[in-house]
């Protein structure tokens, strides 16, 4: 036995965190993030968490006395970046005797084998054992023992929020509403990584999101999933759409965000929020996978063509200012030619602002896996290549549609690119350059659009005062 935790999760609170704990030296931890924004803000949970217990986040591996490496199933070809990246961190044990742990999907698959295939590992955290990470750390401090922990809490304890307690130095949030997924579609891990769909209560999501507001946090990005799935299971009558009317009253909060949504499960409901919410911002992810209804059905998603191209049409209807984004997938098992032609005759129609396109790759334990009609690397990639170029061309089209008018930006920070030059994102969520200075930052700011690229836009601050907030393409005017 090398100190495996099999047992059920406790239930973990800062108080009892902070009466057992050590007096420690500060300590750093440097943490990898691979994959979706789930994984973002577990990465963040954990910095959180791992501050009460004397670690301060490094960008420096080097200097780091714990390396933690976050990474995502579902989009990335997981655990090959997993052992590349143990392989660029050996020497760091061997010279610093830093401590190396896995989080996210690939721990939650793989557990054990981790820790046999890698004897420098120290410790791997199962996506809902995150809540654990400063007991499993202070075992591994204390005793030198080796910790895996992967059991599924059936409690939800791993959803709670691990609040920020002073003011924070960022604009947007991450909020979980609920997490796991109950859909089972062929390719995909989530289900059996995150386990079935759960929610957290509307009460402590209104609170967390709240205390955000009042820490200086500006927008909030509502996460899951299956967002449209949020309230099975809870005690409370709810759906999405009232919680989102919930979170639109908050004070401060000036804009709302959400992701990830099942096209099946998008209600007229949710529909009609884009246009009664003010501060929901008009743009909505909605995945089409593909556009051939025999692949469609192949991966279990639960719709056609059709009925995908009829939602898009309510929701346009609903809200003509609305952005498209979606995920696709080129070269699932089965796919012939015609099912390429109807996934591009899907995205004209559509006309996404911006896709996520990947070529299909099986993931371990899903039932696409097991599929025998694949298809071959070199067709697979050719397919990408032209989805993509189809995109980039749409892309750049929908952002020249935007010169010269004027967007509400929320100014995020200083531009990576100029020192001179100030970052925000429109309602529509697409990223704004413009000269200005720090004080910007966390305000909404009226900005004329100069340019368009594929990936941004370029733009100048207008004197133009507080143009407003409203659900309709009125909220862009020429001037
Ligand atoms: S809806 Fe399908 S693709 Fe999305 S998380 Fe659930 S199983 Fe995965």
């Amino acid at each position: 036995m090398r100190g495996t935790q099999k047992k059920a999760l406790d239930s973990i609170t800062f108080a009892k965190l902070n009466s057992h704990k050590p007096v420690v030296m500060e300590k750093h931890v440097y943490i990898e993030t691979y994959g979706c924004q789930m994984n973002e803000h577990d990465s963040e949970r954990m910095l959180r968490l791992l501050e009460s217990y004397h670690y301060q986040e490094t960008k420096d591996p080097k200097q780091a006395d714990l390396i933690l490496i976050n990474t995502c199933s579902v989009r990335e070809k997981p655990e090959h970046k997993v052992y590349s990246a143990l392989g660029r961190y050996k020497w760091l044990k061997e010279k610093r005797g830093t401590i190396i742990g896995v989080a996210g999907c690939v721990a939650q698959q793989e557990g054990d084998k981790l820790l046999d295939r890698v004897p420098y590992l120290d410790m791997v955290i199962g996506t809902h054992a995150i809540p654990m990470l400063p007991q499993l750390l202070q075992k591994i401090e204390v005793s030198g023992e080796r910790v895996c922990e992967t059991s599924f809490d059936q409690n939800g304890k791993y959803l709670e929020a691990v609040l920020p307690e002073k003011p924070v130095d960022k604009v947007k949030s991450y909020v979980t509403i609920m997490q796991g997924c109950d859909h089972f579609c062929s390719f995909c891990i989530v289900p059996y990584v995150r386990g079935r769909e759960k929610s957290r209560s509307s009460r402590e999501i209104f609170e967390e999101v709240k205390h955000l507001a009042k820490m200086g946090v500006k927008e909030v990005c509502l996460l899951g999933q299956n967002v449209n799935g949020y309230g099975k299971g809870l005690e409370e009558e709810i759906s999405f759409s009232e919680l989102l009317e919930r979170i639109n009253e908050i004070e401060g909060l000036q804009r709302i965000r959400f992701t990830t949504s099942h096209p099946k499960d998008l209600s007229g409901e949710l529909i009609q929020a884009f246009s009664k919410l003010k501060k929901l911002c008009e743009h909505i992810h909605l995945p089409f996978q593909s556009g051939s209804d025999k692949i469609l059905k192949a991966m279990h998603r639960g719709y056609t063509k059709e009925s995908y191209l009829e939602k898009i049409d309510r929701v346009k209807k609903a809200c003509p200012s609305i952005a498209l984004t979606a995920d696709v997938i080129v070269g699932f098992p089965g796919e012939e030619e015609k099912d390429f032609e109807e996934t591009l005759d899907l995205m004209r129609k559509v006309q996404f602002e911006d896709l996520f396109s990947f070529k299909y790759s099986p993931r371990k334990g899903t039932r696409a896996a097991q599929f025998q009609d694949k298809v071959e690397e070199k067709v697979k990639q050719n397919r990408l290549s032209i989805l993509q170029g189809i995109q980039k061309e749409i892309t750049l089209q929908k952002n020249q549609e935007l010169e010269g008018r004027v967007e509400e930006v929320l100014v995020e920070g200083q531009s990576k690119q100029s020192d001179q030059d100030m970052t925000g994102r429109t309602r529509s969520n697409k990223i704004v350059n413009f000269e200005g200075d720090l004080s910007l930052v966390g305000k909404l700011v009226p900005v004329r659009i100069t340019k368009a690229y594929p990936h941004s836009l370029r733009g100048e601050i207008t004197s133009a005062q507080d143009p407003p907030i409203c659900n309709l393409r009125s909220a862009i005017y020429n001037f």
